[in-house]
């Protein structure tokens, strides 16, 4: 059984309103996460038709108390007051065998006092998007929310077509968000973004209780988390695609998976997202834009701190001036980790730097060539150089580039290094088209692809000759230039 518990409920109305799931059809349980049930203490597994009912909101699991959220938040930088759960019901928390406090939550479990005009519904596709990527997200070692179950409605939800619909049970640090602090900043309801503040300390962070003013520790918590999440994101190609305040956790995990997508060749300007025409949520600006969200949070951390208004702004602004600094030295982390090199190397960041004009003028797929240049450093010798090199359009500017990363990297020399090398640089990771192959193959009825795309991107680091041809790059016919949230 899953033990409940609802200290959600001890905040003020606003942020929450109790919320019943509407029945589907005929829901059947396409996947299903046991290790993750056993870290949340399940116990022993119902079978699949109960799991089915529970995680589909038609007989919700015992003491589930199922809540709709609300939140405001910018959606590509215009302001919106009231957004909230409009298909998705947090059903309550639990506390998994590690100690932590977790967030589950249905999601296109039906229509809630947020919906608007949606049908608080979610097609299968988007359902087993984030199926895929968040469990490869969390495989890599990248702090995420994380996927225990999806069921079949069997309904068809209407979007550009009829599509069949799904339900998709999420885990989660918790679901406050920027935008949660917005909501209530906006309504000036002082005494909920006080209790919220303060959850949020005594829940993520509660280190920042002992600190002297606990609301810019906060954001000094929320801002080193934040950092390095979008670095850890770029270490392996990640682009969100929808960084919205609505869309970060204030706990520091990535949630929302819309219409992201992983880099294939190298273009820091790259944008997959077909809503995202200006290019505002492009891979290199990701950082610029977790800035400016944090800025959008310590906007409504401003009531709560003491003091002259003069002295609050600018006790704000000088913690958010050192995110460039805190993401700079978690990405020369990462930097020193994907090349093998000594993690106090001074020498990562140019190297990076010209590996990544490498890697953009000769068109080499990201994923690729680190595992390339992983592999070259665990045996180094003419096979190896020749298989990086033919990676690349223009093999003869990267023969120099080489030559001068062998004259620094350390992991050849040093297992530990050439670990650290490896856990940074995944060989399979959830390719966009087959993704949406897997996606495509599940509309028309067949999972397979499905289950084994999804045992391949969980274990990101071991390629069997079945998952080495799905950790390849998209051919010129395969490539996906477009995604969409679909939702
Ligand atoms: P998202 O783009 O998924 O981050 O969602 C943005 C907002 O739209 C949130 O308030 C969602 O709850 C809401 N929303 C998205 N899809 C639906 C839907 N099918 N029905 C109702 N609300 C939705
Ligand atoms: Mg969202």
């Amino acid at each position: 059984m899953l033990a409940f518990e609802h200290q959600f409920a001890t905040l003020p109305e606003p942020l929450w309103v109790a919320c019943q799931p509407t029945p589907v059809e005929a829901p059947r349980l396409i996947a299903f996460n046991q290790p993750l049930a056993d870290a949340l203490g399940l116990g022993e597994t119902p079978d699949d038709a109960s799991l089915a009912e529970w995680f589909s909101g038609n007989a919700l699991p015992p003491g589930a108390e199922p809540k709709a959220l609300g939140y405001a938040g910018h959606q590509f930088g215009n302001f919106v007051p009231q957004l909230g759960d409009g298909r998705a019901l947090l059903l309550g928390e639990v506390v998994d065998h590690d100690g932590v406090r977790r967030d589950i939550q249905l999601k296109g479990s039906g229509r809630t006092p947020f919906s608007r005009g949606g049908d608080g519904r979610s097609p299968l596709g988007p359902v087993l998007r984030e199926y895929l990527v968040s469990e490869a997200m969390a495989a890599m070692g990248v702090p995420t929310t994380r996927a225990l179950a999806a069921v079949a409605s069997g309904e068809r939800v209407m979007r550009q077509m009829a599509e069949p619909g799904a339900v998709l049970t999420r885990v989660a640090a918790s679901h406050v968000r920027v935008g949660t602090f917005q909501f209530v900043a906006a309504r000036q309801d002082h005494t909920a973004l006080k209790a919220l503040a303060d959850f949020v300390i005594e829940r993520h962070y509660p280190e920042a209780q002992q600190a002297e003013q606990p609301y810019l520790a906060l954001l000094e918590a929320v801002l080193q988390r934040q950092a390095a999440l979008v670095a850890q994101w770029m270490g392996v190609g990640f682009i969100h695609g929808v960084m919205n305040t609505d869309n970060m956790s204030i706990a520091g995990e990535t949630i929302d998976y819309g219409p992201c997508a992983f880099m294939e060749q190298f273009d820091p300007q790259k944008v997959y997202s077909s809503i995202d025409q200006g290019k505002r949520y492009a891979f290199s600006n990701q950082p610029l834009i977790a800035q400016w969200n944090l800025a959008r949070f310590a906007e409504c951390l401003l009531p709560l701190l003491e003091g002259e208004q003069e002295t609050r702004v600018s006790q704000l602004t000088d913690i958010l001036r050192g995110f460039d600094g805190v993401f700079a030295a978690e990405q020369q982390r990462i930097h020193a980790d994907k090349l093998g090199l000594d993690a106090e190397a001074d020498q990562a960041s140019q190297l990076m730097a010209a590996l990544e004009a490498q890697m953009q003028q000769g068109r080499m797929d990201m994923t690729a060539t680190f595992d390339a240049l992983t592999q070259l450093a665990r045996a180094p010798g003419d096979t190896s150089r020749q298989a990086l090199l033919a990676l690349s359009a223009t093999p003869e500017a990267l023969a120099p580039w080489v030559d001068e990363w062998q004259a620094h990297q350390v992991a050849s020399q040093n297992e530990q290094r050439w670990q650290a090398m490896r856990q940074a640089n995944p060989l399979i990771i959830p390719r966009n088209h087959r993704v949406e192959e897997a996606i495509q193959a599940a509309n028309d009825g067949d999972l397979a692809p499905f289950y084994r795309l999804l045992a391949a991107v969980t274990t990101p680091y071991t390629a069997t000759a079945d998952t080495r041809e799905l950790g390849q790059p998209a051919n010129e016919q395969q490539q996906v230039l477009r995604t969409f949230c679909g939702t």
